[in-house]
């Protein structure tokens, strides 16, 4: 019998998440239609993409790139721009599948119109469940979407998850790999430069999520996102740094036993399991080999040396608005950070500070997050002038 055919739209088609998106599709082939690729700034990328995989239409966010690209190609689909053409590319309804790749706050809206409109959503952008998690998954409920995890931990959860109740769960163990400065010494933090925090010891990725990954951030938000995705208390979920990272996370039952995902650290893996779920395709990627690596090993993630990740166990708790304010102060520090404009250790003291200082809403509108990602930047930006 020939596979249904599936439409897929790939929202930050230009990104690590979004390439490896559209690779993992050409591999699979026919059934898997591509239907809108989108960027923010990238427009050349774009254009090299629409000429390779012929998409049926593009969405640019931003609107010089838009001019440009519709200046520099001849490309005859539909050119959408800014955040509206990204929703209306996200929500069309001959989508099958919306991949949620953009990076930070700028996917919230979009990825709500995928979530509006029914699709199931890949989501990789976790930045739109830490700020506004709340919101989503009873969106999710009321408009017969589905959301499927994209993030290697999460996709670890899910597979673990199956054939299993969700009342059999007793906690879930979120590995890490540690990040660059896993062995750094707290007093050394201080000096280390944006080249060596883009140094990620076993993953390639985007900037932002690099340093999050160097801060622990990524951890703490990855946390928050398994709290949203799964519906589990935070207190269930632990984090513990396992530097390999073969194992890509673990579930604990009720009975004691725990069932690990593991294999070699490559996106591509979870990114084709959102898109074949609950089946599997073929997949060349090199194969796990236990006994060259000889052994695994695992030691407890250290919230003093990086407080991001209590930060954030923090704000999980505390609900309501506060991972929207946890995220933006995070994305301005970070960029801050890239921008050599402040220390590493300056990240969590700015976040710190700029949580004291927002309002705390406890049930915030869509409109609400908006606004108050907007409020909680300015707030954080100030404080990135002292380094
Ligand atoms: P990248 O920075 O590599 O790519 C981001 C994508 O989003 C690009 O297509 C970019 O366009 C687009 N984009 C950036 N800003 C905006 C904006 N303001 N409006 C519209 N589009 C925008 O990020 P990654 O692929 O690394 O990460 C994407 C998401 O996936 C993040 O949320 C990250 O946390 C998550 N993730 C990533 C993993 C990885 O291995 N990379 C692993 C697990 C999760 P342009 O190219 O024009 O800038
Ligand atoms: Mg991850």
């Amino acid at each position: 019998m020939e596979a249904a055919q599936r439409t897929i739209s790939v929202l930050g088609s230009t990104g690590s998440i979004g390439t490896q998106t559209l690779d993992v599709l050409s591999r699979l082939g026919p059934p898997y239609q591509l239907r809108w690729i989108t960027c923010n700034t990238r427009w050349q990328d774009l254009a090299a993409q629409v000429e390779r995989f012929k998409p049926y239409g593009v969405a640019i966010r931003d609107a010089d790139a838009y001019t440009a690209f519709k200046q520099a190609t001849s490309f005859s689909g539909p050119i959408l721009c800014g955040e509206e053409g990204l929703s209306q590319a996200a929500a069309d309804p001959e989508n099958d599948v919306v991949m949620s790749a953009m990076v930070g706050f700028s996917g919230v809206v979009p990825t709500m119109h995928a979530i509006r409109a029914g699709h199931q959503v890949g989501l990789a952008n976790k930045e739109t469940l830490v700020s506004a998690g709340q919101i989503m998954l009873p969106a999710v409920e009321q408009f017969g979407a589905t959301l499927l995890a994209v993030d290697s931990e999460h996709s670890a959860i899910l597979q673990c998850m199956v054939g299993e109740r969700t009342a059999d769960i007793d906690r879930f163990i979120i590995t890490a790999s540690g990040g660059p400065f896993r062995t750094t010494p707290a007093a050394d933090l201080e000096r280390v430069t944006a080249a060596q925090a883009l140094k990620h010891p076993n993953w390639s990725m985007g900037a932002k999520i690099t340093i999050d990954s160097a801060t622990l951030m990524n951890k703490g938000f990855e946390v928050m996102e398994a709290r949203w995705l799964f519906d589990l208390e935070p207190d269930r979920i632990d984090v513990i740094v396992h530097p390999q990272s073969i194992i890509h996370s673990m579930v604990e039952f009720i009975d004691g036993s725990v069932k690990a995902q593991m294999g070699v650290p490559t996106m591509l893996v979870p990114i084709q399991y959102a898109l074949t779920f609950p089946h599997r395709a073929e997949l060349d990627v090199p194969r796990m080999d236990l006994a060259a690596l000889g052994q695994l090993t695992f030691e407890p993630a250290d919230q003093d040396r990086f407080p991001c990740l209590r930060l954030a166990y923090e704000a999980l708790r505390e609900g309501g608005s506060a991972g929207c304010v946890l995220n933006a102060a995070n994305e301005v520090a970070v960029q801050a950070f890239l921008e050599r404009k402040i220390l590493f250790t300056r990240i969590p003291t700015i976040i710190e500070e700029t949580l004291s200082h927002m309002e705390h809403l406890s049930h915030p509108s869509l409109d609400a997050i908006v606004e108050l990602d907007q409020e909680s930047r300015e707030f954080a930006s100030t404080l990135t002038l002292r380094p």
